[in-house]
């Protein structure tokens, strides 16, 4: 091959690199020794801070984009090449980009001498720092050829799915049996994907134990979900045959390529990833289809996640608190106030506690907007109580706030800061949450008891509701939910239950609060069961402190 290049001209040498060019990665060139004449593949000018495609005076003209610490480095591999002591050149140095930034290049090449005289230097360059086209492990393509493949064959669009596949908690067969044995599993993973996909499909290993299918033969979302469960099977069978040595479950996000606006490699992977992360997300060991409901949802969750983070930083800007009235049954008088969380925003108003509050759970933002609305309950209590002392204020505390802040010892201070007897206010806990952090939940109890402060278990009949909870938190008030009180209301099975928890949380000298009672007729039949308390838009729904105060408390 050598041999016969020696008599190809240098201008067919240029055309056959310019030909050849479109199809490589690489930078072909061709040094014209003679004549100091350099030709490079266009690409490359493109790339690096070259003086064009092609220059003379090459040597001298490659300080221009030769990385300076590396220049010596090619200066003296060119004198050798040059002076006939190497034949072969071999180089790994550094070129500068177009936006001067260093690019590890490797630079091989070969000279073409006549008798003793170098004519021609004639090689490939390519970028070191570029990301492994096929993965050595799996033996599939790399994430580079499928972005390659994106950017060059399916532009515009296409049709069929992408199936995006991981691996569940494959960090833990790391660390149970080593690299090497998580090497074995993703090649099994590689293998068992590959024996069940049609040749027309692609398969690619993206990073460490997540494939990707590309189907552009027109599969649907059905055909995706039929393909997942087959290699869930395979894998399964590999699995058992393997003596549940490991046992490793793969999830898998679908996306039909009728759900893809912009088919760019970017968007693409972003859907696919979203898709996989929502299987993850439900259990593991499933496929997700995804739906573009899904996904605006997803989309709405992360802007109202950004737009509370914004309130928090803006001084709790938009948050504000609410209050409800609680009456005392007995007497038939106002017994105090549930504090109750809102947040406004310019664009969207506002916005409901049951989609706000868990993500700020979630996002960790509840600790400080709970502590927030610590105070300022609390403070809007103490200017209460100069209308009615014995005023007593509900606040509702997240778990998020049990079990990630010292939240016993900020309520314990900021009781104190507002000057408020601590008989005067209580803490609502929900039961969810408190399954994991039950050791919390007891210690945060017994510290507010020991303080004085009182502890009511909301949400009551809502489906988590453990009676042990009784007797291993000893709250103060019991708080029936609204749905169930709606169910009691309706139902005389679920009132003849009601008024049994009544009887029974009186007989453990408990109180019990029933909320959601809207009409004079649904408090009358409450009235029945006797709670020492009652909650719900009959009396007044949630409001802001000044029109509490001008419906509750001017007299
Ligand atoms: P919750 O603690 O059970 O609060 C009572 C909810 O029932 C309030 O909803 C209230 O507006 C509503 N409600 C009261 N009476 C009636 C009625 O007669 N009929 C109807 N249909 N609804 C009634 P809201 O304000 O939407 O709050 C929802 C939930 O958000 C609360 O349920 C509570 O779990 C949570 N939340 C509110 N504020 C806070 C807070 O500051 N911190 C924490 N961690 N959670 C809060
Ligand atoms: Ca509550
Ligand atoms: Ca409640």
């Amino acid at each position: 091959m050598i041999r016969e290049l020696e008599n190809i001209s240098i201008k067919q040498l240029c055309k056959v690199i310019e030909r050849l060019a479109p199809t490589m990665d690489d930078y072909l060139y061709v040094y014209d020794i003679q004549n100091d004449f350099y030709y490079i593949a266009p690409d490359a000018a493109e790339r690096f801070l070259l003086p064009g495609h092609t220059f003379q005076n090459a040597i001298q003209m490659h300080e221009q984009f030769v990385y300076p610490p590396d220049l010596e480095q090619f200066q003296k591999e060119m004198e050798n090449l040059l002076t006939n002591q190497q034949t072969i050149q071999n180089i790994e140095y550094r070129w500068l980009s177009k936006t001067k930034m260093p690019i590890w290049i490797n630079c091989r090449g070969y000279i073409i001498r006549e008798e003793n005289t170098p004519l021609y230097l004639i090689g490939c360059i390519n970028e070191i720092g570029t990301k492994q086209k096929a993965d050595n492990i799996s033996g599939l393509l790399g994430e580079s050829s499928l972005r390659a493949f994106f950017e060059t064959s399916l532009s515009t669009s296409f049709h069929g799915y992408v199936l995006r596949l991981d691996l569940d908690d494959f960090k833990e067969i790391n660390e149970k049996h080593g690299i090497e044995y998580g090497d074995r599993i993703l090649r099994k993973t590689a293998q068992c994907i590959s024996s069940v996909i049609s040749p027309d499909q692609k398969l690619y290993r993206i990073v460490s134990d997540e494939y990707l299918i590309l189907d552009t033969t027109g599969g649907t979302m059905e055909d995706a979900l039929k393909l997942y469960k087959k290699i869930r099977q395979t894998l399964e069978l590999f699995v058992e045959e393997n003596h549940y040595e490991a046992v490793i479950t793969i999830s898998g996000g679908v996306l039909e390529s009728c759900d893809i606006e912009e088919y760019s490699y970017s968007n693409i992977m972003k859907l696919s990833e979203f898709a996989l992360n929502e299987a993850k997300r439900h259990g593991k060991n499933r496929c997700y289809l995804f739906s573009i409901q899904d996904y605006q949802q997803f989309l709405w969750k992360n802007e109202l996640s950004r737009l509370l983070r914004k309130a928090v930083n803006h001084n709790f800007e938009g948050f504000e608190v609410y209050f409800q009235p609680v009456f005392c049954m007995n007497s038939n008088r106002l017994y105090g106030a549930e504090a109750l969380m809102r947040f406004y925003t310019k664009e969207h108003g506002f916005l409901p506690p049951g989609e706000f509050i868990p993500i700020l759970e979630e996002t960790g933002l509840i600790i400080p907007v709970g502590k927030w609305i610590l105070h300022q309950a609390l403070a809007a209590c103490k200017k209460m109580q100069e209308h009615i002392p014995e005023f007593r204020i509900s606040i509702n505390i997240s778990y998020i706030q049990i079990q990630k802040s010292d939240i016993i010892h900020e309520i314990i201070s900021a009781v104190k800061e507002h000057l408020i007897s601590p008989s005067y206010v209580i803490i609502e806990l929900t039961e969810s949450g408190m399954l994991e952090s039950n050791s919390h939940f007891t210690k945060l109890c017994s510290k507010l008891n020991e303080q004085g402060i009182s502890l009511a278990l909301d949400d009551f009949g809502t489906g988590y509701s453990n009676f042990h909870y009784l007797y291993d938190l000893h709250p103060d008030i019991i708080k029936i939910d609204r749905n169930f009180t709606a169910k009691a209301l309706q139902n005389d099975y679920e009132y003849h239950l009601l008024s049994l928890m009544s009887h029974m949380i009186h007989h453990l000298d408990l109180r019990i609060c029933v909320e959601g009672i809207e009409t004079r007729e649904e408090l009358h039949r409450i009235q029945e069961i006797q709670p020492d308390y009652s909650q719900g838009y009959y009396f007044g729904k949630p409001c802001s402190y000044t029109e509490f105060t001008q419906k509750f408390l001017s007299c």
